[in-house]
C-alpha cells in the first residue's frame, strides 16, 4: 500500500494563508494530517471538516469556475452554451452545493463536499446575500458568454487550447508548486493565460498569474515574453491583461523564493517529527479571526 507522506508544496493561496496567520496554515496544512486513519474519529477529522468550510461567495465563485470549464467541454464537443445555459448550469451547481451544505449530506464525505461556513457557525443568510449570488452569477455568465473582451478566448481553436482548470504542478526551489491556470491557448507564438476571477480586483492576483507564467515556461517551455496574462473580472466586467516582463517574472520568483523558504523553515513531517507549536505564530485580529475557518476550535480566536 502506497505511503503517503506530508510533503511541502507552495501555491499563490497557500502563501496568502501564510502571510495572514501562521496558526491558520498550520490547521489548514499540517494538523488534520493522517485523520484518515483515526479511529475513533477525534480531533483531526474535526480540523478536516473545518478545513474543508468554504465561504458563499467563494462557492458561487467556484459554481461560475466549474460552469465555464462546462462550456469549454461542450465546445470542444462542437455544442456552444448560451448565456442562459451558461447561467442556469452556475445556478444548478449552486443549488446542490447549499443543498449539501444546508442539510446533513456533506457529513457522508466532509472533505468532497460543499459546507459553507455559514451553515457551519450558525450565521443567518439573509436573502440579499443570496440575490446578490446569484445576480454575480448572471453577470459572470453574460460578460463570459457576450463581452467582445473575451472574444479571443471563447473563439480560440480547442487545438490550441493548453490547459482548462487542470492542477498541475512544477518544482521550484525541489518543492512542488501547484499551478491551475483557467485557461490557456495559444495564438501564433503567444500564449494567454486566463484567471476567471469572481471577486474584485486585489493587489496579487497580477502576481499569482505570473506564477502560472512560470507554470508555462517549465511545462511548455514558452518564452517568458511571448505569454500574456488576462485577470477576467467576470463580476465586474473587465479584463487586466498584462505582457509579462522579465524584470516583473524575476520579482515573482523573488518573492515565491522568499515565501517557500520561510515555510521550508517551518515545515515537519507529523507522522515523523514532533509539533514545535511555537514555529506556528497565530495572528489574532478581529478582522482575520472573524472570518478564519477554525475560528470554532482555535484557543486564540479573537472576535
Ligand atoms: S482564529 Fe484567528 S488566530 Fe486562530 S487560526 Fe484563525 S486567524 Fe489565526
Amino acid at each position: 500500500m502506497k505511503q503517503f507522506q506530508c510533503e511541502l508544496s507552495w501555491s499563490a493561496s497557500r502563501a496568502k494563508e501564510w502571510e495572514r496567520c501562521q496558526r491558520e496554515y498550520w490547521y489548514g496544512r499540517y494538523a488534520s494530517w493522517g485523520w484518515w486513519t483515526e479511529q475513533p474519529r477525534g480531533d483531526k477529522y474535526e480540523i478536516m471538516v473545518h478545513k474543508c468550510l468554504t465561504s458563499l461567495p467563494a462557492h458561487a465563485g467556484d459554481c461560475a469556475h466549474r460552469a465555464i470549464q462546462r462550456w469549454f467541454e461542450l465546445k470542444r464537443d462542437g455544442t456552444t452554451m448560451s448565456t442562459k445555459e451558461l447561467f442556469e448550469e452556475c445556478v444548478e451547481l449552486f443549488r446542490d452545493g447549499w443543498r449539501q451544505s444546508a442539510g446533513d449530506d456533506w457529513k457522508a464525505k466532509p472533505n468532497k463536499s460543499v459546507h459553507l461556513d455559514e451553515h457551519h457557525y450558525g450565521r443567518e443568510i439573509p436573502k440579499e446575500r443570496t440575490d446578490m449570488a446569484r445576480q454575480l452569477l448572471e453577470r459572470c455568465a453574460k460578460y463570459f458568454c457576450e463581452s467582445p473582451d473575451l472574444a479571443s478566448a471563447r473563439d480560440a481553436h480547442p487545438d490550441s487550447w493548453r490547459s482548462l482548470e487542470t492542477m498541475d504542478t512544477y518544482q521550484f526551489l525541489g518543492t512542488k508548486v501547484y499551478a491551475v491556470p483557467d485557461f490557456a491557448f495559444t495564438d501564433g507564438d503567444m500564449l494567454h493565460i486566463y484567471d476567471w476571477k469572481t471577486g474584485k480586483p486585489r493587489e496579487d492576483d497580477i502576481f499569482q498569474l505570473h506564477t502560472y507564467a512560470l507554470y508555462a515556461c517549465e511545462k511548455w517551455s514558452t518564452d517568458p515574453e511571448q505569454i500574456t496574462l488576462h485577470a477576467a473580472y467576470l463580476g465586474e466586467g473587465k479584463v487586466q491583461s498584462v505582457a509579462v516582463d522579465l524584470n516583473q517574472l524575476s520579482e515573482a520568483q523573488d518573492r515565491m523564493s522568499f515565501s517557500l523558504r520561510e515555510m521550508m523553515d517551518a515545515h515537519y513531517d507529523p507522522d515523523v517529527d514532533d509539533l514545535m507549536m511555537e514555529n506556528w505564530v497565530a495572528s489574532p485580529e478581529p478582522r482575520k479571526c472573524g472570518w478564519c475557518r477554525f475560528r470554532g476550535i482555535c484557543p486564540e480566536v479573537v472576535q
